[in-house]
């Protein structure tokens, strides 16, 4: 991996003015930006996989190394996910006053350790997350280390999720040199969460008046377009309150070691993408790191842009185009996005659209969107992208795009990413095309873990889901194995 190289821009403000000023207001036309009306776009084709015979052909090795018992059990932990109701009576259970007892609580987590856990977590803590980075990479995979936090509602927690990242990254060294392709680090377990909201509502108001009047504010580039939803805000916020802008300055200050650990260790850091109540200030954090750690060629820090809002098209060329204006390399990780029901739900309260696309049509189009204009982006100039998705038809139109564009395979430009126990089928051809492969592995104490594995399992529910044709090939090897046993006996 190439080394980064750190400047400071000292005139990035300005830079970001200019260009944030010759952006808006912004235009279909004038910037090619298509996330407003995908209604008349033709469907991808969302079927459920049938595996074509080279795929199940590749199946056989896939799952080799898995022995009959643990093939069997993930077999039956995706069958049981892609089971509506027993998803919703697990999450029900998970959240349900039930928990609150502890016998209770050690059966749940009894059972989720040898089903989910073991099937879409790296391990409990990093020996073993280490372990599953060596496995993944003999077999020219590698690995987005993921220390599993979620929000941390204090200072005193802020810390120790630092002190946790920091041993993520320092754990990288002893891993075979590019075997891990980043460290994935969530803003929420560094910055207070209440404080994000207050800054989130400070950013969407300051946009809105088109005022420029928030003192603590740094270096950053667009976080709002005009087709943005800003009805989190509705009344003016008050502004930080000195403990608020000194909470902030810690917040900050903690990302900045992190930022620096990670450059030490020649590793780039990925910042997760979460609820839009918050993402303001969360891609606040992501772009002003960024420039204060301007890297010469490849990106330190990846941002996520969640293409299943309507406005991701937009923000994303807004900030690209901000970055190139300031030479910066900018990194984006695509994903759809994970919260969907939270984000319907919120906007219906307060009596909104949701902020998601109409339909998952729209959603596929947006996302394929957005692939193809970074691809267009990188194929001119500096930045990376990380095609995070287990959808095939993404897979492979972002694939022979890259080709097309003269994109190298084995650069930093473009990796593809899926997570840990989900879409082996899709990983594996990507790596045999030559690609850069990453799994995304989350790693803690099983009780750490269990807000993920309840997204997972939300994710993977229903016929048409992402594990349809894992299971598949799955299903194909145990039988293989069992008639092999058959034939023997
Ligand atoms: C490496 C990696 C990192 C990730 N990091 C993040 C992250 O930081 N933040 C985050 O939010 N998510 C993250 N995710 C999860 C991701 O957002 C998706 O939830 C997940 O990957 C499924 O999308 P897919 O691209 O694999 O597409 P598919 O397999 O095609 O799944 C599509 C899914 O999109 C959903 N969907 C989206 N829009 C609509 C709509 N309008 N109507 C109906 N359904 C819709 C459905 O639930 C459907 O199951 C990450 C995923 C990966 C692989």
């Amino acid at each position: 991996m190439a080394i980064r190289r750190i400047s400071t821009l000292a005139s990035s403000k300005q830079a970001v003015e200019k260009a944030s000023r010759v952006i808006r207001p912004v235009t279909s036309s004038s910037t090619n930006i298509s996330s407003v009306d995908y209604a008349g776009k033709q469907e991808p084709n969302t079927k459920v996989l049938v595996p074509s015979s080279t795929v199940v052909e590749n199946g056989k090795g896939l799952f080799s190394s898995m022995s009959s018992g643990k093939l069997l059990r993930s077999f039956l932990t995706l069958e049981m996910a892609a089971s509506e109701p027993v998803v919703d009576v697990g999450t029900w259970i998970y959240s349900s006053r039930l928990m609150k007892s502890a016998m209770f609580r050690q059966m749940v987590f009894g059972a989720t350790k040898v089903t989910f856990f073991d099937h879409f977590v790296a391990g409990r803590n990093q020996e073993e997350a280490g372990e599953t980075v060596k496995r993944l990479w003999n077999e020219g995979i590698k690995g987005m280390l993921d220390y599993g936090l979620e929000h941390a509602h204090d200072n005193v927690s802020c810390d120790k999720n630092l002190e946790a990242f920091i041993q993520t990254i320092e754990s990288t060294k002893s891993l075979p040199p590019s075997s891990v392709s980043s460290v994935v680090a969530k803003i929420t377990a560094i910055c207070p969460v209440d404080l994000l909201r207050r800054m989130s509502d400070l950013l969407r108001w300051e946009y809105k008046e088109r005022s420029n009047n928030l003192p603590w504010k740094m270096n950053t580039l667009p976080l709002f377009s005009e087709s943005s939803p800003l009805y989190h805000t509705l009344q003016k916020p008050v502004p930080l309150t000195p403990q608020e802008e000194q909470d902030l300055e810690l917040a900050y200050n903690r990302l900045q070691k992190i930022v620096q650990k990670a450059h030490e260790a020649n590793v780039p850091l990925v910042i997760d993408a979460e609820e839009t109540w918050i993402q303001p200030a969360i891609d606040y954090f992501t772009y002003s790191a960024s420039i204060s750690h301007t890297t010469a060629d490849s990106p330190l820090i990846y941002g996520t842009i969640q293409a299943y809002l309507k406005d991701a098209k937009e923000r994303l060329v807004l900030a690209k185009q901000a970055a190139n204006k300031m030479g910066l390399p900018m990194g984006v990780k695509l994903v759809r996005g994970a919260y969907m029901s939270a984000e319907s739900q919120i906007a219906a309260s307060l009596g909104y659209d949701s902020p998601i696309h109409n339909s998952i049509r729209h959603t596929h189009y947006c996302y394929n969107d957005c692939a193809c204009f970074m691809l267009h982006e990188l194929s001119k100039g500096p930045g990376s992208l990380v095609l995070a998705t287990h959808n095939s038809e993404s897979g492979k139109l972002v694939a022979s795009k890259a080709c097309d564009l003269g994109i190298g395979k084995d650069g930093e430009k473009l990796q593809f990413a899926q997570l840990y126990g989900m879409s082996e089928a899709l990983s594996y051809e990507l790596k045999n095309e030559g690609f850069q492969v990453s799994k995304y592995l989350p790693f803690g104490p099983v009780e750490q873990i269990m807000p993920y594995l309840v997204r997972r399992a939300e994710e993977n529910k229903g016929v048409l889901s992402t594990s349809s044709l894992d299971r598949q090939l799955m299903k194909l090897e145990l039988q293989r194995r069992l008639k092999a046993a058959f034939l023997k006996g």
